[in-house]
């Protein structure tokens, strides 16, 4: 996972980029609104931590221009104004979330996962791999236009493959955003339902979409 942290406050984005890194994530820091869009236009972050006093131009016009620009990763606005207006102001500018500083590190770490857990609010409502359609909406999964009969927790299990297809993913990671738990090494629970998965997903068609990586985990993927 890739973040990116826009503040201009050097001691806050060391603090912020050390935390971020110690959790596992993969941090660039950004001193202004300027460089921050140079950089979310080179390369892809999959969740933004967004100051809005910053000099030139400020975070809720970088958020403004993300936004208009199509940009759909979430944004986390971290600030010192706590005001009501500004508040929803963020959140209405498309800010999935809001902080307020002084904060607890903790508590931005926990929520950026949390954020990171659920599947993106302005994602399209049906996601395809070859001739697999997924309706997100409907909850409704076909394969060549035929209704596969899924369960709630295959069709999560699916969601989550598909909106990842042609990422490779442990268990571990099919465990925690499936179940939402964490697992302790027992992750037999997962192969138990993608075996399921998969007599109703491939075994009726003479193509397969999911792969088994050995020793890694799954992978779902489009022949072709
Ligand atoms: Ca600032």
């Amino acid at each position: 996972m890739k973040l990116l942290v826009v503040e201009d406050e050097p001691k806050t984005a060391n603090f912020l980029k050390r935390g971020f890194s110690e959790a596992g994530f993969v941090t660039d820091v950004a001193p202004d609104g300027v460089e921050a869009l140079s950089l979310i236009q080179a390369r892809p972050f999959d969740l933004i931590v967004l100051d809005l006093m910053l000099p030139g131009m400020d975070g809720l016009r970088v958020l403004t221009w993300l936004r208009e620009s199509g940009f759909q990763a979430p944004v986390v606005i971290l600030t010192a104004r706590e005001s009501v207006e500004d508040r929803v102001t963020g959140l209405e500018l498309g800010a999935d979330d809001y902080l307020v500083k002084p904060f607890a590190f903790a508590e931005l770490l926990a929520r950026v996962r949390t954020i990171l857990r659920r599947p993106p609010l302005r994602e399209p409502a049906t996601l395809r791999v070859g001739d697999l359609e997924l309706d997100l909406a409907a909850h409704r999964a076909t394969r060549a236009g035929q209704r596969l009969d899924l369960t709630t927790r295959e069709f999560a299990l699916l969601s989550l493959l598909v909106r990842k297809a042609g990422e490779v993913l442990t268990r571990t990671m099919i465990a925690q955003s499936v179940w939402d738990m964490h697992f302790s090494g027992d992750t037999n629970v997962v192969d138990v339902s993608v075996r399921r998965l998969r007599g109703k997903l491939d075994d009726p068609f003479p193509q397969k979409l999911l792969r088994t990586v050995r020793g890694v985990g799954y992978v779902l993927e489009s022949p072709e």
